[in-house]
């Protein structure tokens, strides 16, 4: 793989032609996302060595959203097993929104981690292993992975969500009464909501692309934050379903792991090479960024970087 910097004047032609889209409207099913201005663009790429390619808004922070179900997967798995887990929550692509009012599986539990219901299935998880802890060792292990000190949650976006996310309280309401749920249903939101608050830059989102790609290990150190157990088992579930109803036609147009999130985050990781993080706030009807899904496109076919490449 060329090192980073090799593949910049690519990188430059790719943000250019991603600059010229301009389809999908900015979220405002949580108000205080509304507000934001819709022309950020933002790219970002971590090589395993560490060096990073920063163009647009990269100094631009907006909250993780879903991208932070990718992180509280890692957390569960990292301190249940497998088996527990699967009681909870199933590895299956659901094809529907990311907020469907649950469908269960045939094991009576929501398809996967990445869509709202079984993220709020393994929040549940989070708490009853953490109890009173659950934020902060999930605000460290958000801020181990993206290789910094600490991270913070964005409390506007949070109080915005927290007021009004009706839909997400029927879908907890729904979990608690198949018995997924053994914390009150309020406390499971609050983290729920508060994870999706976390603040993040494109570069940051790079540099967790890259941990990723360097089998758990930040590029700059060769301290391992995840099992790369965990690994294996987040990255399979992002590549099937990371991006939604969109995932089938995801891996086969581009061909490597990724989530998205409604505030038009998209993080992507191409294993054993790099992290990849993209910002354009608006985001089309499945909730992810046409700008990320382009430029992904684009990076996979001109660099030849599909897991499946010939
Ligand atoms: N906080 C958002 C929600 O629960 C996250 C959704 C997303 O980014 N797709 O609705």
């Amino acid at each position: 793989m060329n090192p980073v910097s090799n593949i910049e004047p690519t990188v430059r032609e790719i943000f250019e032609l991603a600059l010229k889209l301009d389809e999908g409207k900015v979220t405002t099913y949580i108000p205080e996302l509304a507000g934001v201005d819709p022309d950020l663009f933002a790219l970002s790429i971590c090589g395993t060595d560490g060096r990073t390619l920063n163009m647009g808004d990269t100094g631009h922070m907006f909250t993780m959203q879903s991208i932070s179900k990718v992180l509280s997967y890692a957390l569960v798995l990292e301190y249940y097993d497998d088996e527990t887990i699967m009681e909870r929550v199933g590895v299956e692509a659901t094809g529907e929104d990311f907020d469907s009012i649950i469908k269960l599986d045939h094991h009576k539990r929501p398809f996967n981690p990445m869509v709202n219901a079984g993220a709020i299935a393994v929040t549940d998880m989070i708490i009853s292993r953490f109890k009173d802890e659950a934020l902060v060792k999930s605000l460290d292990l958000f801020a181990s992975v993206l290789g910094k000190n600490e991270v913070s949650v964005d409390e506007a976006v949070f109080m915005s969500e927290y007021r009004t996310g009706e839909r997400n309280r029927a879908i907890a309401h729904l979990l608690k009464n198949f018995s997924l749920l053994d914390n009150p249903v309020e406390e499971v939101l609050a983290l729920y909501f508060k994870h999706c608050s976390v603040q993040i830059t494109t570069s940051d989102l790079a540099c967790l692309g890259a941990t990723f790609s360097n089998k758990g290990c930040p590029a700059s150190s060769v301290r391992q934050v995840l099992k790369r157990e965990t690994l294996q088992k987040v990255l399979s579930v992002m590549l099937t379903c990371g991006m939604y109803n969109y995932a089938g036609q995801w891996v086969y147009d581009v061909g490597f792991p990724a989530k998205s999130g409604v505030s038009g985050g998209v993080l992507s990781m191409v294993p054993d090479k790099m992290g990849v993080g993209v910002f354009s706030p608006r985001v089309d009807d499945k909730g992810s960024s046409p700008r990320g899904v382009l430029v992904n496109k684009l990076l996979s076919e001109r660099l030849n970087l599909h897991i499946f490449a010939c």
